[in-house]
């Protein structure tokens, strides 16, 4: 095997799923994680449809993940005094089977851990390719060898900064600015999810860790505003002028904002690239090609890029060239479409006049009623399965 060694930046969804399916094939990968420690709750996440399945059921992690699953129902609409309005189906939001990301990047580390160095607390500071492999400086760690480098660290990426250019050259602010957070279940929710809109504004709530605690959702819709990621003051300074005085539960959340263990705040955006991989350097899930947050395709594109990548490796028998030209060519429809979902989603989520806004409130609570109230649980689920996945289990040089 060509370039067994192989680092991987970014420990959350792609990055164990591509050492895991590398070890398995033979290689041998260290993946390098900028948090001190794994990231536990967070936001759900979810996998739709047989591709995504299928590649889970492979990697043994499905027993694991159906008994962290959320086990969430419905999303409703309500109006300012929290009466329901209209009501969408489940698996619109949850697909198959929706989990928090920090729970499902526990059991991806927990099936991974034995077999991949992980390397905690540090993050790459230059890579310096040549014909046999690339050296590799830390901010941290000694410089090392490896034979090839993988960016599976999401939608600020750093190998991407370093390997193909800044950050605006690649990410597209679709319009709309997303925050996140833990708080108290105020509502009771029993397994379900309320939302609020005014204009472009949307704020929710919905149950977690089987109704012991809730995440707060707050949309807006912005041009690009330039915040620093790390200036925290700023982003909630930012949240408090958009939602202040916007009714429903929109001050108390904007309260409980201020103690939040886990307050996140970020453009929605996609990864848009010409190619996603450069000499001995690839890139994998949101760093690579991220839908947006809101098309709920992420996660399980990054599963399936992951899968394709280490198998493409595999079936080269560890030549880069012939295997990232595959793993191109595999991927670049599968994710068109999952794009073209996010887009869609995002503009949906934020009309930008008055009528349309109208005319989606009115389409929301007929929708229950209407022969097509499935259409857009299964198209999102059409999207997922859109590619034939292969068996790289039986091409891969043992
Ligand atoms: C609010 C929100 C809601 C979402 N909802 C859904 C949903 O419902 N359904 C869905 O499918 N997807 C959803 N997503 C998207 C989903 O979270 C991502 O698509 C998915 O996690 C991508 O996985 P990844 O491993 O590529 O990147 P990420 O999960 O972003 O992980 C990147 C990892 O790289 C690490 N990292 C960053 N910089 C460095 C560095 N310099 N060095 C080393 N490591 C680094 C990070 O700490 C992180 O662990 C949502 C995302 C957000 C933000």
């Amino acid at each position: 095997m060509r370039n067994a060694n192989v680092l991987i930046s970014g420990a959350s969804v792609a990055g164990p799923v591509l050492a895991y399916w590398l070890r398995r094939h033979g290689f041998t990968p260290t993946i390098v994680e900028r948090a001190p420690a794994l990231r536990d709750g967070g936001y759900a996440v979810d996998f739709r449809g047989h591709a995504h399945l299928s590649i889970l059921r492979r990697m043994g992690v499905m027993d694991a993940i159906e008994h962290a699953r959320t086990g969430m129902g419905s999303m409703s609409y309500v109006n300012s005094d929290g009466r329901k309005q209209a009501t969408m189906p489940a698996d619109l939001f949850s697909g198959d089977v929706e989990i928090l990301r920090g729970d499902l990047a526990r059991i991806l580390y927990d099936a991974t851990e034995e077999h991949a160095e992980y390397v905690f607390g540090d993050s790459i500071t230059s890579l310096d390719e040549d014909a046999d492999g690339v050296t590799v400086t830390f901010e941290r760690g000694a410089p090392r060898r490896f034979g090839l480098v993988i960016g599976a660290d999401g939608l600020h990426s750093n190998v991407r900064r370093l390997a193909f250019g800044p950050e605006e050259r690649f990410v597209k602010h679709l319009g709309v600015y997303c925050a996140i957070f833990t708080t108290a279940n105020h509502l009771d929710l029993d397994h379900d999810g309320h939302v609020y809109r005014t204009g472009s504004r949307l704020v929710g709530l919905y149950s977690a860790r089987h109704n012991t605690e809730a995440k707060a959702t707050f949309y807006f819709g912005s041009p690009q505003l330039g915040i620093d990621r790390r200036d925290v003051a700023r982003q909630q300074a930012v949240l408090a002028e958009q939602f202040t005085g916007n009714g429903w539960l929109s001050d108390r959340l904007l309260q409980d904002m201020r103690h939040a263990p886990d307050f996140y705040f970020d453009s929605v955006a996609q990864v848009r690239m010409d190619g996603w991989t450069r000499g001995r350097v690839a890139l994998v899930g949101d760093a690579a090609y991220s839908p947006c947050s809101l098309s709920g395709m992420g996660t399980g594109l990054a599963l399936v890029g992951a899968y394709v990548l280490a198998g493409e490796l595999a079936a080269a028998g560890g030549d880069h060239r012939a295997a990232f030209a595959r793993y191109e060519e595999e991927m670049r429809g599968y994710v068109a479409g999952c794009q073209k979902m996010g887009d869609g989603v995002a503009k949906l989520m934020m009309p930008k006049s008055r009528l349309l806004i109208e005319l989606l409130n009115r389409y929301y609570k007929l929708l229950p009623y209407l022969p097509g109230k499935n259409m857009v649980s299964r198209m999102a689920r059409k999207t997922a399965e859109n590619i034939t996945l292969r068996d790289y289990r039986d091409l891969a040089p043992r």
